[in-house]
């Protein structure tokens, strides 16, 4: 065990340098048995047992000279009285002496103290050897002969006692090391890789669930432990260290507890090299990092560590019993980024850990709520009897979120989506029964989010199908499978084209013209939309520039559609810019097209951002009007050109008042804060005169003209194409 420990200090010294944890243990450094002048304190104080008062004199006045505290006794009785009432450092005793003899005492001493802890110097007249050789036999550390060499004697003394200081030293910092060990809570190994024996230590065991004797002193008490999907790391670190590539050891791995499940270890250790470099010896701790492992920092839930570990458990479970049901639960809040933006990220934080709450008191102990990242929570329900168990508690928790938080003052209101998976013998691995809630939960947000879906086979399919879309639509952008089609923008004062709107589409190889309502969503998830926006702009601008020269006569502008993700790329003015220069289009001719939504879910920012915007001269359009949310009293702080009339409401002229009703406000309204309008989805010269009436600006639709190809659409330019108002033109 000694030598355990004090090789386990110099382990521990590795540690602690290389971490700057200063434990102000006070190890000693490695060379401790060279003696140090500066261990022998100055007080030390010396017992001087003499029968002679000349010598006993002599020797204390040089002894005291060096600056030691000197205490004489004239014999041996009172020097042992003196030593049980005060503690000596070192004793110098007169071998003959009348009472009782120098040996005698000695014998006595050595009872009482060891000879490190009281060193004695025997003191004799003559070099008898017979006598020192006794005296050493029975524990004197050292002798001078009568008459006293001084320097010698004050060598020798001086020798003892740094010794002593030194053996003091060591004990005490090998007590505190053998504290911080327990105090550590980890459990070490020392590795004979010679005999390849290693050593446990009990807490190594008992760490595991194992007591002293029920792990052996083998590798493979180690090594068989080790989680399969974590043993090859190990091994690998291990040799990478023993072959000197790593200055240490260290790996996280998963170690079998004997209660059958698994927990983190952090491993560490370091090898013991031999002169050719080769380690004979490794040693090393083993700490216990399970609980940082699983649980989430914010809300203190378990995390995806923990929640995959049991939900590959139940399905361990229910292999063995065939009506053992269970069901996992995908949780995500709708919209909490907006929260997170608009009140603050400590907010956010509050928000979750509410949830947290709330979503633990909905379930009962044996079920498991967790928490995956960002607003994505996770819950297992255990042992449910049939799927409407699941769905009640889907129900209660969406009644439980939807009551408002008070945080810190704020009311702040929240829903959820979730998506359900129902185990199912054919599931093979967690992460498939996870990946089927967090489809459903796709789908619950697809279908107006605040809802709950239970995963089906439908949805695997559109799942995979979409994941078909996505891989299709990287190849599309390498190979620029986009094409812009054209939708003519009408004066209605005029009847006139003012100018397009570009629209986007996409080329498939095998399936012809696909529209963007099929995979502007799944390119603006893939951060697609970036490149393919880009296209777009470049390519809108570039047409409409050529139809400005060649048809100088038409002001000609073009709209162009910009989703948030794109809105929200950095550099966004600058590329802009670039595009503008580039095409040599005025920025007054461009007008981008931005969603109620877009601008107001990021109302900060993008209002910042529309600024900029507006200094460049560019225009700017709020799309699809009237769809979203928003109020129409904060359009006044946003610098919009035009607003455009979604075309369900142009789509209800005339099939009820209320619709009507609904546009001529927007129209004043825009009116008032002096932006004009553009009717999106006119099809009907019923439509179209009712627009005019209401003095509508633009108009969009089929009943001018559906988005078409460039040469199409240049076609209408070029014959001046001119509807007369209120009804289909020639
Ligand atoms: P949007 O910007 O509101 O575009 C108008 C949509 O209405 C177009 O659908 C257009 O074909 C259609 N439309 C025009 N007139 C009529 C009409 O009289 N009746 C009916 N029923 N529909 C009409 P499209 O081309 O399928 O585009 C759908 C949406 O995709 C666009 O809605 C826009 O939000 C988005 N989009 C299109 N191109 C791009 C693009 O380049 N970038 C981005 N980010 N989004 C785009
Ligand atoms: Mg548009
Ligand atoms: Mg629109």
């Amino acid at each position: 065990m000694q030598r355990f420990l004090t090789f386990w200090k110099s382990v521990y010294e590795h540690w602690t340098r290389r971490s700057n944890e200063d434990l102000h243990l006070g190890f000693m450094s490695a060379n401790l048995m060279t003696i140090d002048p500066t261990l022998t304190a100055p007080h030390d104080s010396l017992l001087v047992v003499d029968d002679n008062e000349t010598i006993r004199d002599v020797l204390c006045l040089h002894l005291r000279r060096k600056g030691y505290r000197v205490i004489t006794a004239q014999d041996g009785r009172r020097a042992l009285e003196l030593m049980g009432k005060e503690d000596f450092d070192l004793v110098l005793l007169d071998i003959e002496m009348p009472e009782m003899n120098g040996l005698e005492v000695l014998q006595r001493i050595r009872q009482r103290y060891s000879a490190t802890e009281l060193p004695v110097v025997m003191v004799t007249a003559k070099s008898l050897s017979e006598e020192i050789v006794d005296a050493l036999e029975l524990g004197a550390n050292d002798y001078v002969t009568k008459p006293i060499d001084f320097p010698v004697a004050l060598a020798r003394i001086r020798t003892l006692l740094s010794h002593k200081r030194a053996k003091e030293a060591l004990r005490e910092s090998e007590e505190r090391y053998a504290l911080a060990v327990l105090g550590a809570n980890d459990g070490l190994w020392d590795w004979d890789l010679k005999a390849d024996k290693l050593y446990y230590s009990p807490r190594w065991k008992s760490m595991l669930g194992y007591k002293e004797n029920e792990i052996g002193n083998g590798p493979s008490e180690w090594f068989n432990r080790i989680h399969p999907e974590d043993i090859e790391r190990v091994k690998t670190d291990l040799a990478s260290h023993l072959k000197q590539m790593t200055p240490h050891y260290e790996n996280e791995h998963r170690m079998l507890h004997k209660d059958g499940a698994y927990r983190w270890m952090l491993s560490r250790g370091i090898g013991v090299r031999g002169s050719d470099g080769k380690a004979t010896r490794m040693a090393g701790s083993q700490t216990d990092i399970t609980e940082g492992k699983v649980a989430d920092a914010l809300t203190g839930l378990p995390n995806r560590v923990l929640f995959m570990d049991r939900l590959g458990h139940a399905m361990e479970r229910a292999k063995y019993s065939e009506n053992h049901l269970f069901a996992v639960f995908f949780l995500d809040l709708d919209r909490f980024k907006v929260v997170n933006d608009s009140l603050a990220h400590l907010m956010g934080d509050q928000l979750l850990i509410a949830t947290a709450r709330r979503l633990k008191a909905c379930l009962h102990s044996a079920d498991t709520v967790a928490r995956l990242g960002g607003d994505e929570f996770t819950i297992l329900l255990e042992e449910i009897k049939q799927v409407s168990d699941a769905t009640r508690l889907a129900e209660r928790i969406q009644k439980e979120l939807a009551m408002p938080f008070n945080l810190h003052g704020h009311e702040v209101f929240t829903t959820a989506s979730i998506g359900i998976a129902l185990s199912e013998p054919s599931y093979k691995r967690p992460e498939d029964l996870l990946r089927n809630a967090d489809t459903a939960m796709y789908r619950a947000k697809a279908l107006g989010k605040a809802r709950y879906e239970v995963f089906d086979t439908a949805m695997r399919d559109r799942a995979i199908a979409r994941l078909q879309l996505e891989n299709d639509l990287r190849r599309a952008v390498e190979r620029q499978e986009f094409r812009v089609h054209y939708q003519v923008i009408v004066s209605l004062a005029t009847g006139q084209i003012c100018g397009f709107e570009a629209l986007v589409r996409w080329d498939h190889p095998t399936r012809g013209l696909v529209y963007p309502a099929e995979f502007i969503p799944v390119a603006e998830e893939t951060g697609l939309i970036i490149p393919i926006g880009q296209w777009v702009l470049q390519e809108a601008c570039r047409q409409t520039k050529q139809w400005q020269e060649r048809y100088p006569d038409l002001p000609l502008m073009v709209c162009v559609n910009f989703s948030s993700k794109q809105f929200m790329q950095p550099g966004l003015v600058n590329q802009i810019n670039q595009v503008l220069e580039e095409t040599g289009l005025n920025a007054s001719s461009l007008k981008l097209e931005l969603t109620e939504s877009l601008i107001m879910d990021n109302a900060e920012s993008s209002c910042a951002l529309l600024q900029q915007l507006k200094e460049l001269d560019i225009r700017l359009g709020i799309d699809d009007f009237g769809t979203g949310y928003s109020s129409l009293s904060y359009l006044h702080y946003f610098p919009i050109d035009t607003l455009k009339i979604d075309r369900s409401f142009i789509k209800r002229i005339g099939v009820d008042e209320e619709n009507s009703e609904i546009v001529r406000t927007i129209i004043t309204l825009a009116h008032n804060l002096g932006v004009d309008v553009i009717a999106e989805g006119v099809e009907t010269a019923q439509q179209l005169a009712r627009l005019q009436e209401l003095k509508c600006e633009y108009g969009q639709g089929y009943f001018f003209s559906h988005p078409a190809v460039g040469e199409v659409a240049e076609a209408l330019i070029r014959m001046r194409q001119q509807w007369k108002m209120g009804q289909k033109a020639s």
